[in-house]
């Protein structure tokens, strides 16, 4: 299967962190924030996704917030 990293970064990655190697790349970008109890950036809407915690605490609080 080939990588739809150059799909994903048009259409679907919303992360704003400038430097990540991860970029594009869903099956990495979720392993890496899965191993660290967190969700990747496309959980978070625009001005919660640029505090850049990734945390599922956070993504609690911005969706109870948001009701
Ligand atoms: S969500 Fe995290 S792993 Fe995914 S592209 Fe952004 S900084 Fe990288």
């Amino acid at each position: 299967m080939e990588c739809k990293k150059e799909t994903n970064l048009k259409s679907r990655c919303n992360c704003s962190y400038p430097i990540c190697p991860r970029k594009g790349i869903c099956c990495d970008c979720i392993a890496y924030h899965r191993s660290h109890g967190e969700l990747p950036a496309c959980y978070f809407p625009p001005e919660a996704e640029r505090t850049y915690d990734r945390s599922i605490e956070y993504f609690i609080e911005v969706y109870k917030t948001k009701r």
